[in-house]
């Protein structure tokens, strides 16, 4: 069989990396992919070759190439509804990844946040507001001190103001709607309660009725150590999490069942990848965000961890056969990734320094590209989050060092890491 991935980042390098592993799979496409896709059964296809919001041009190339599956990584194209597109031009193509309406969980806060509250799930108290006078008058009275400023629309992780007082939240909700700061993307904005806690990223399969949890994965969101600077795409992740108990996880995986099936039961089945973001509060999960589809950097340390086939996977997702595919997980190895970027992310950097000393790939270590090109025969930076240097050990401590080993090996001009990836949890976990 032949396989599409969309998309470019260490996610969409470590999916193609393992939907390779299958003998079943005979090539992988990646479009557009990065310099580190074209390796073994994995090729890259050229965006200008291949332009993927043209569907015919991708239905042809996946005829002609006789793609089975095609999966497709970021939020974008499925926002845009790009598996609708296809299932209507070739549904013989088993297309990974929720329609437009489903992924609404994520392209719309505010529409996600009423589906919650509709459905009695765990999230903090809110309002959605597209008046900016009308947003300020709650802020100032609302029954909680703390509060979180939210464009409700796609805003690449950007939309996001945990305001330190009821004026500075006052004064983003003025910016989101007045100024329209993400353009049409805060034309309405969310103001919720600030909750506090430890965060998680749980993932899980869907075919719209079944889902199969992934282990539970906790990313590193700000540039510094110690959670401090800026908020980044992700500096770094690790799974599983050495210290959720039993009874956290099958509450997650509760809320997670029930959003499936009450999506269903609306009538907006849910095909693909759920992702929830968490906050681990001393009331129980409460749910921060939904994302449709893998999150970036916690599948560079999630897939390491899979034994089963992903092809097998994703193809009963989008059938509807979940049910009938087990999936099982390397429970004695915990994965962790660290995440190489260009000096000056996430603001301006420079792109075309060259990159050497990647190891090869081991059992138990694996480089995966993102803002990676090959020019001249060259590897060299093309991107704000360059690498992601992931390492699989016995424990969250032994997968931490190696991860920090090879991320320190590998060298370009103005590399940084965050070093302190999975710390925290890690002396937790021992002490
Ligand atoms: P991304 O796409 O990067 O996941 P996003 O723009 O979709 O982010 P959210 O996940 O809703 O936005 O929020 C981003 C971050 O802000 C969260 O990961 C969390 O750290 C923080 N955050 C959001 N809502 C809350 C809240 N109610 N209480 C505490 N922290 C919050």
């Amino acid at each position: 069989a032949s396989v599409l991935v969309i998309g470019s980042g260490g996610r969409e390098h470590a999916l193609s990396w393992k939907l390779a592993q299958n003998p079943k799979v005979s090539q992988v496409f990646v479009a557009p992919g990065n310099a580190g896709c074209e390796q073994g059964k994995v090729s890259v296809v050229a965006k200008k070759d291949l332009d993927t919001d043209d569907v015919k041009s991708l239905v042809d190339f996946c005829t002609a190439q006789q793609v089975s599956l095609i999966v497709v990584g970021p939020e974008v194209p499925l926002a845009n509804g790009l598996v609708d597109k296809i299932n209507a031009a070739c549904p013989s193509i088993a297309c990974f990844g929720p329609t437009q309406a489903a992924a609404m969980l994520e392209t719309s806060k505010a529409f996600s946040k009423n589906f919650m509250h509709q459905h009695n799930l765990p999230t903090a108290r809110y309002e959605t507001f597209t008046d900016a006078e009308k947003a300020c008058h709650h802020i100032k009275n609302a029954p909680y001190e703390a509060l979180v400023v939210k464009a409700s629309g796609l805003a690449a992780g950007k939309g996001v103001i945990v305001a330190s007082s009821r004026e500075e939240a006052c004064e983003a909700a003025a910016d989101m709607l007045t100024n329209k700061t993400f353009g049409s993307a805060s034309e309405e904005i969310v103001v919720e309660e600030l909750l506090s806690g430890e965060e998680v990223s749980a993932l899980c399969f869907s075919d719209g009725h079944v889902i199969r949890s992934m282990p539970i994965a906790q990313d590193h969101k700000r540039l510094l150590e110690d959670d401090q600077g800026p908020n980044t795409g992700g500096m770094g992740a690790f799974a599983p999490h050495p210290l959720i108990s039993n009874e956290m996880k099958s509450e997650i995986e509760s809320i997670l069942q029930k959003t499936v099936d009450c999506m269903r039961e609306c009538g907006n089945i849910y095909k693909g990848v759920l992702y929830a973001g968490f906050m681990l509060t001393s009331d129980g999960p409460k749910l921060l965000e939904f994302n449709c589809r893998f999150g970036d950097p916690e599948t560079q340390a999630i897939m390491p961890l899979l034994k089963s086939n992903l092809y097998d996977i994703c193809v009963a997702c989008a059938n509807g056969t979940l049910a009938q595919t087990p999936i099982e997980w390397h429970c004695d190895r915990t994965a962790c990734g660290f995440v190489l970027v260009s000096e000056g992310y996430p603001s301006d950097y420079a792109k075309g320094k060259v990159i050497t000393e990647i190891p090869p790939p081991t059992d138990y270590a694996i480089v995966f590209h993102a803002g990676t090109a090959s020019v001249d025969n060259q590897l060299v930076t093309n991107g704000g989050r360059v690498l992601c240097a992931t390492a699989v050990g016995s424990n969250l401590s032994a997968a931490r060092e190696g991860a920090q080993r090879i991320a320190g090996q590998i060298s370009f001009e103005g590399k940084y890491f965050r070093g302190d990836i999975g710390r925290q949890v890690a002396n937790r976990a021992q002490s």
